[in-house]
């Protein structure tokens, strides 16, 4: 019997058309991936992070299932405890996406620093808006604190130096020294051991780390207070490492300038959800988690993860 492979999330066109390319395996896509029955005879489930494999369907499909493959970083959505538990192997496709998530990061910097989705918002409603009432704010030679020092907080640093003339403070206790030192002028890029020092000194924050136990909501009333007056904060990581309640506050006082948002703590982003919260802030630029989404690193990536399940089938 060939092994059952079954793609539960939304993959580019590329990565289907080359799995289809493989005769010895039993391809199942299921048109509704709530729905998806792998329990029973799943080899290989292919995800990206709609999907949530939890211990319960890792427990019910453990008689065939061999090996999970995400298609980007974050494995939150995983299970990977109760995966290692019952011995199947969980893979990602970490530094692909990197170069995306940067230019998200960098889009909503300036969406939200010129007000760019606010005043879109306002002309179509059918408002005359008078330029002097629209200023925003620069970001040339601005500081940015960059809070996770892995793979996609390093493309955010180099485009930061190149497209802004920008600084760059960054934190992240357990990255090792070397590439960023390696690939950023001295004279721009500081790394700090104090959070404290990148939230006081930071005119832009973004973060770049996983979400953990140990980065649930990392910043809170505490750091929102050590902020600067107009702060700009990007979260392009996960919801949970914010806590939105206390951003809420941050907004409205006008601590934070603006918020540019592509990770929140309930997804989808919808009015639903947040349509009383965040979404009653101007100043907030929401993107629905498409960091990664392009059209060339979705089929890159796909590709990827197609290729990690060839190696492991050919044993
Ligand atoms: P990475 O693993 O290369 O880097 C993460 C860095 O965070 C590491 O250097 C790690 O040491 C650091 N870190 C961990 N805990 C920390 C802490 N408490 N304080 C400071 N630093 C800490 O991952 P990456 O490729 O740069 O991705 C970062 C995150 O971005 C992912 O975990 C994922 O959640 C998110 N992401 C979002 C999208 C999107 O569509 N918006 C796409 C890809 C990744």
């Amino acid at each position: 019997m060939p092994p059952k492979v079954y793609v539960v999330d939304p993959y580019h066109k590329d990565a289907i058309a080359l799995l289809k390319e493989h005769n010895d395996i039993d391809l199942v896509l299921p048109s509704d991936p709530a729905k998806a029955n792998y329990h029973q005879d799943a080899t290989a489930i292919i995800v990206r992070s709609q999907t949530r494999i939890e211990a319960s369907d890792i427990e019910k499909s453990k008689r065939t299932l061999k090996y999970i493959i995400k298609q980007g970083v974050g494995v939150d959505n995983i299970d990977v405890q109760a995966a290692k538990a019952h011995g199947v192997k969980v893979y990602n496709t970490p530094g692909l996406n990197g170069e995306a998530v940067a230019e998200l990061t960098l889009s909503l910097a300036l969406s939200v620093s010129r007000r760019i989705a606010e005043l879109d918002r306002r002309i179509r409603n059918g408002e005359v808006v008078v330029r002097s009432e629209a200023l925003g704010r620069s970001l040339f030679r601005k500081t940015i604190g960059l809070i996770g020092m892995g793979n996609i907080g390093l493309f955010v640093a180099r485009k930061w130096i190149s497209a802004m003339e920008g600084r760059i403070i960054a934190y992240d206790p357990y990255a090792k020294d070397g590439a960023w030192e390696e690939s950023l002028p001295n004279d721009k890029f500081k790394r700090t051991a104090v959070l404290d020092e990148l939230l006081q000194t930071a005119d832009v924050i973004s973060l770049h780390v996983p979400l953990l136990d140990s980065t649930r909501n990392m910043l809170s009333t505490r750091e929102f207070e050590l902020m600067k007056q107009d702060t700009i904060l990007l979260n392009c990581a996960r919801g949970g490492i914010v806590d939105e309640s206390a951003m809420l506050v941050a907004l409205k006082s006008g601590k934070l300038f603006g918020a540019g948002l592509d990770a929140l703590a309930i997804e989808p982003a919808s009015m639903d959800n947040y349509g009383n919260t965040l979404l009653t802030c101007p100043n907030v630029v929401v993107t629905p988690h498409v960091g990664a989404s392009t059209a060339e690193n979705q089929s890159q990536s796909g590709i990827a993860v197609v290729n990690i399940l060839f190696e492991l089938l050919k044993g």
